[in-house]
């Protein structure tokens, strides 16, 4: 595996690779890697003829009085993990590389429709950072696919957004989200978490269970069911943000389940610590419902490599 921090030397490895009429897998991460995260470098290997991760904790995507300065951060252990699963390059640039014209402001594209919604809301800023340092990455990977995960919902639907009014030559592959044993999303950030905060951040994926299972029994009372996960994750001891069943493309509101997709999605503070989690919901041409909840259990409870 070749590490690189500068951009030239990806793009030449890259470049290298694909003169050999190799496929380029790319999964773009802010490290401190886990179990998801090698869930995504595994399906690019899979997928793939040549893989590329980056690790970068993005600063533009950090809002006033977020956790830039203390987010997790292990390179050698990324550096491990990373070679452990085949990946042919480790992209780690500093900051000054990816964003040369100090301060960060050459913002690309914006999308405030969708960017101001859900975590938008309570992250003013963030994906525009999101859209910026993509399309960046992008740029400078210039991969065959980019493997992002589920969980980040929003995020992953904006990207897709990206791709395609910026015709990116790339396809953006959605995977499922990956869980501890009692449901709680793998996250860097859980590791925050103290032992009586964690038990309590396992509420996050029992509330959005309490409604999937609402809308699979075909209830129609969506809206009593989300108000009372509320209630219960509040009484938990968590600051709930939001908890919503939303239209998958536009991400308004939706309490009528026609045919389509639909994102139930939840962030609330623990503690100090901001965490989400989200399920798909798919509704067929015969109403059938298409539940993605992810992988639940395969992974220790020590998250982190
Ligand atoms: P991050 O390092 O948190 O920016 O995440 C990098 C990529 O890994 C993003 O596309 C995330 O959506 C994805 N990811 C993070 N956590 C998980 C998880 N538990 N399961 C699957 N993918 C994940």
């Amino acid at each position: 595996m070749y590490k690189y921090t500068r951009t030239i030397d990806v793009r030449n490895a890259i470049m290298d690779a694909r003169s050999q009429g190799r496929t380029v897998g790319y999964v773009p991460t802010m490290g401190y890697l886990h179990v998801g995260h090698r869930s995504l470098i595994e399906r690019a290997r899979s997928e793939c003829d040549y893989v590329v991760v980056s690790v970068f904790v993005n600063p533009t995507q950090f809002g006033v009085g977020e956790d830039l300065d203390r987010y997790p951060r292990d390179l050698d252990a990324d550096s491990q993990m990373c070679e452990s699963s085949g990946v042919d390059v480790l992209f780690h640039p500093e900051v000054s590389e990816i964003y040369p014209e100090h301060p960060f402001d050459a913002l690309v594209v914006s999308y405030p429709e969708l960017s101001t919604k859900l975590c938008g809301a309570f992250r003013p800023g963030h994906f525009d950072g999101v859209t910026t340092v993509m399309s960046k990455l992008l740029n400078i990977v210039s991969p065959n696919k980019c493997y992002m995960g589920k969980k980040d919902g929003q995020q992953l639907l904006i990207v897709k957004r990206l791709v395609a009014d910026s015709f990116f030559d790339v396809d953006i592959v959605g995977c499922s989200t990956v869980r501890e044993s009692d449901g709680l999303a793998l996250s860097s950030r859980n590791a925050y978490l103290s032992a009586d905060e964690r038990t309590v951040a396992a509420e996050l994926n029992k509330s959005l269970e309490k409604v999937a299972r609402v809308i699979e029994s075909g209830n129609p009372e969506i809206d009593v069911a989300i108000s009372r996960a509320r209630e219960e994750l509040t009484r938990g001891g968590l600051v709930v943000q939001y908890c919503d069943l939303v239209d998958a493309d536009t991400l308004e509101p939706a309490r009528e389940l026609s045919p389509g997709e639909y994102l139930l999605g939840v962030a609330a503070l623990c503690g100090t610590t901001r965490l989400i989690d989200n399920y798909s919901v798919a509704v067929t041409q015969q109403g059938e419902f298409e539940i993605d909840r992810g992988i639940t259990g395969q992974v220790s409870e020590k998250s982190h490599v």
